[in-house]
């Protein structure tokens, strides 16, 4: 059997490296780009690792990636955040972020009655039995809740966090995903950890197996631009050239999938996903000649809405000797009047980042080896709230498959790409057993 994945992403590259152990199975991964990873892309600055995105691994021991790992096969190493260097600032004072019961009884956000009342809220979700899971919203949640202000504006903030949104877009992420992902999050040994070296070690590991089957090509720098069905195959188009495949795994972003298959039989069916919203932050690393402070390894600025992680306080192997690695990452509103008003409110949010790294890190514009400000970075392709649907791996009467993180599946971000791409293999392989059998 033939296989076509569009987009060598995480996902794509997991959906290929699943697919990969059959030895019935060959196939081609389409990437536009010249290289691998999407946007866990990962590249060299003058001594810097800088990952396109960041490589936080939320809950790890119950993450897919574990799945994966033992699996897969994939060897390793991460290291866990230190818990007592995350801190959340409010009105200019820091204070432990609540990840476990430690920070929770030194935190000064809640009070000793509110504490009590977010571990019964904690306890609740742990347990599965939390009434969150009932409303549609966690904004209607919170609308119903007795707790005090600063417990619901703990709650708003993790959400915030968490999901790379802002606390208007936090209230509109849906019960069951909150009951869900902290449930996972909060039973988690190892909240916040790093993949050592970035995603690069993983997605190299997936290319090498990839690789090592003999049976699958990297078509790097060729964009899949027509997918049509004839004589019982489906025809993939590019620019120089036309393939035939049995299946097509489309492992790219929705937006771009329904431009794909405009003016295709499928167009229809890809309607419901077109208004999907991204989750989109701006992000502003700073490589540093030297440490010129190192207060905490991560600082969320409650009041702004962005946070700053040292990320070489965690790893290390990302900086040269000496250096230091700055992420900040603001939140974003959306629906500005025009295009002038979103530079406006850019302009402003980048002005407060700087002034946070001021506070924290003075003198880092002085010691800046390497800067790279992204206005627009999209986190997940379909921010995970009430007015959005993610795009099932499967949909009635259209013959394809579909991962990454805009798609049904586990967790958040790049968990949701990595389960999601293994479910699609998972589907693959099964269904040509059952047409073997059907034979
Ligand atoms: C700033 C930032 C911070 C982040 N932080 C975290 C974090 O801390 N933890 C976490 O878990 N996740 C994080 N993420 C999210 C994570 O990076 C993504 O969820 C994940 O990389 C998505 O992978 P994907 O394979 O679904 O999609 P993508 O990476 O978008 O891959 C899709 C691929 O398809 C290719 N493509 C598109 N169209 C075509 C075509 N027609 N033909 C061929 N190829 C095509 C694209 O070039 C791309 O390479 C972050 C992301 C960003 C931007």
């Amino acid at each position: 059997m033939k296989v076509a994945i569009i987009g060598g992403g995480l996902a794509g590259l997991t959906a290929a490296a699943y697919l990969s152990k059959d030895p019935t199975v060959e196939g081609v991964l389409f990437e536009r780009s010249p290289q691998l990873g999407g946007r866990a892309f990962t590249y060299e600055k003058a001594g810097f690792t800088l990952n396109y995105g960041a490589h936080a691994v939320y809950g790890i021991d119950r993450h897919e990636i574990t799945v994966m790992e033992r699996e897969l096969g994939l060897t390793f190493h991460s290291k866990q955040v230190d818990k007592r260097q995350v801190m959340y600032a409010k009105h200019d004072q820091l204070t432990p972020a609540p990840l476990d019961f430690v920070n929770l009884m030194r935190t000064e956000l809640l009070n000793p009655r509110q504490k009590v009342r977010f571990v019964g809220e904690i306890t609740a979700i742990i347990a599965h039995i939390h009434n969150i899971k009932n409303y549609s919203t966690l904004g209607e949640y919170l609308a119903q809740s007795n707790a005090d202000e600063d417990v619901k504006e703990l709650w708003e903030h993790l959400v915030c966090s968490n999901f790379f949104i802002t606390p208007e877009e936090a209230r509109k992420v849906p019960g069951p995903v909150i009951s869900e992902y902290y449930h996972n999050l909060f039973l988690s040994n190892r909240p916040v950890n790093y993949i050592l070296g970035s995603w690069a070690v993983i997605t190299n590991q997936l290319r090498e197996k990839i690789d090592l089957s003999g049976r699958w090509e990297l078509a790097l720098q060729e964009a899949v631009e027509s997918v049509n069905y004839a004589e019982r195959q489906f025809v993939l188009k590019t620019k120089h050239r036309e393939l035939r495949f049995d299946r097509v795994v489309f492992a790219m972003p929705v937006q771009q999938i329904g431009k794909l298959l405009k003016g295709s039989p499928w167009e229809p069916f890809m309607v419901p996903y077109e208004s999907n919203t991204a989750t989109e932050v701006m992000v502003y690393d700073i490589g540093l000649k030297r440490v010129v402070a190192r207060p905490f390894s991560y600082i969320s600025d409650m009041d702004n809405k962005l946070f700053i992680s040292d990320v070489s306080a965690t790893d290390h192997t990302l900086v040269p000797e000496g250096g230091q690695l700055l992420q900040g990452i603001a939140y974003l509103s959306d629906g500005f009047a025009d295009e002038e008003e979103r530079k406006a409110y850019l302009d402003s949010k980048t002005k407060q980042m700087e002034a946070l790294f001021d506070h924290y890190y003075p003198g880092w514009r002085e010691e800046t080896a390497v800067k790279r400000v992204s206005k627009k970075a999209m986190v997940a392709s379909v921010k995970n709230i009430a007015t959005n649907r993610l795009l099932p791996t499967r949909i009635d009467h259209v013959p394809f498959y579909f991962c990454g993180d805009g798609c049904v599946g586990k967790g958040e971000l790049a968990e949701r790409a990595f389960s999601s791409a293994r479910q699609v293999a998972k589907a693959i392989l099964e269904d040509m057993k059952l047409s073997c059998v059907g034979n």
